[in-house]
């Protein structure tokens, strides 16, 4: 909680803030500096009357939600070309779409994907303001926000992470940006200009990824930077955001059992139930990771008998905590009674199933060329 002190500096750098002289600055900046985009509709195509694709702008804001836009490129163009539209999306089998967003992380993502693009397809188009975008199932009020301003020009304000640093810093917020939040969004809505809103909040997006970035901000570079509280007054702008303080990741344990079929070398999988961490994503089959260290491991845990061998762990951190897996390896004995929902994955396939990552880091510590190509 912000103290009375501080909620009276806070108000007081936010009031001498003039957030009108933010806009022109800041988009005449955009206009010769704007990202090249896969995603993107920049500021010369939309003078020349090229309307963004709400389903492009869906997609790729559900995408980057939580990852970067390093990550997003590939996976971005895989999807629009498997499906250039919303109908096609919504037409294609879940096992497709899972198996083409794996890697990318938070599958709660894909699943509310593939149910929004059924409820698009249903309607015949994408709800048109951002107040009904927020019923898409995984479309919380930054991405609502994101694609009304981009697609429809709607001039609402779109504040992530990037943007809440950026804010941050031109407030010289002395209070950690979860203490300040109503505050900044606040301050972008009044930034936010009735015209080119949609550039506007890609501007502020830009400025974050490639000036105001959070270690070393370039601000000598800065278009907006005669309007900065900390760059002008201190603090030093690096050290903003203030840091709340941190909580530890707890650990949890559990072990994995890769069995292998000894004719052919096919990797037993399970497909995880619908809902849940990593719901519906296929991997070998695990005990419960949802308690904290005291995970079920070693052989009493396997789903059948064999001669396990233990092949070491492997680590993977999540948003919540840190995983340790034990890895345990066998040929599956003839006759072995499989768990429910299990299935024979040929060893060349292996590599296009919707495995999560710490699936992968699992299987490859117990097969180290499961995926030939050595990557995970
Ligand atoms: S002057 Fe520096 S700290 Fe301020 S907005 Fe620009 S880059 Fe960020």
């Amino acid at each position: 909680m912000a103290s009375s002190r501080q909620v009276a500096e806070m108000s007081d750098n936010a009031k001498a803030f003039d957030s009108r002289m933010i806009a022109p600055a800041l988009l005449d900046w955009y206009d010769r500096h704007a990202r090249d985009l896969p995603w993107r509709t920049g500021p010369e195509a939309l003078r020349n009357g090229v309307r963004p694709d709400p389903y492009r702008v869906w997609l790729s804001e559900v995408m980057l939600q939580q990852t970067t836009v390093a990550a997003v490129k590939s996976y971005y163009r895989r999807f629009t070309v498997t499906w250039p539209t919303v109908e096609s999306l919504a037409a294609a089998a879940d096992d497709d779409v899972m198996a083409a967003w794996a890697g990318l992380g938070y599958y709660s993502r894909a699943r509310n994907l593939i149910a929004a693009a059924r409820k698009v397809a249903e309607a015949s188009g994408f709800p048109g303001n951002a107040e009904g975008l927020r019923a898409l199932p995984g479309v919380g009020e930054y991405t609502s926000n994101a694609i009304a301003a981009i697609a429809y020009g709607e001039a609402v304000p779109v504040v992530d992470g990037n943007v809440e640093r950026v804010v941050s810093r031109l407030l010289a917020l002395a209070e950690p940006v979860k203490s300040a939040k109503s505050l900044i969004r606040e301050t972008v809505a009044a930034m936010t200009p009735l015209d080119r809103p949609g550039d506007f909040a890609q501007a502020m997006m830009d400025l974050g990824a490639t000036i105001c970035t959070p270690k070393r901000p370039a601000c000598v570079l800065c278009p907006i930077n005669d309007r900065c509280t900390a760059f002008l007054a201190g603090p030093d702008p690096a050290t903003l955001p203030v840091k709340a303080p941190k909580k530890e990741r707890p650990s949890r344990l559990a072990a994995a059992f890769v069995a292998e079929r000894a004719t052919d070398g096919a990797v037993l999988l399970v497909r995880r139930p619908p809902s849940g961490l990593l719901g519906g994503m296929a991997g070998p089959y695990v005990t419960e990771f949802s308690s904290k260290k005291d995970g079920a491991t070693g052989e009493g845990a396997a789903p059948f008998s064999a001669d396990w061998v233990d092949c070491g762990t492997a680590e993977h951190g999540f948003t919540h905590f840190l995983l340790t897996l034990e890895v345990m390896w066998a040929q599956t004995p003839h006759g072995a009674d499989l768990p429910p929902g299990a299935f024979w994955c040929p060893r060349e396939r292996l590599a296009g199933e919707a495995l999560p990552t710490v699936m992968r880091k699992a299987i490859a510590a117990a097969i180290p060329d499961a995926f030939n190509s050595g990557k995970i």
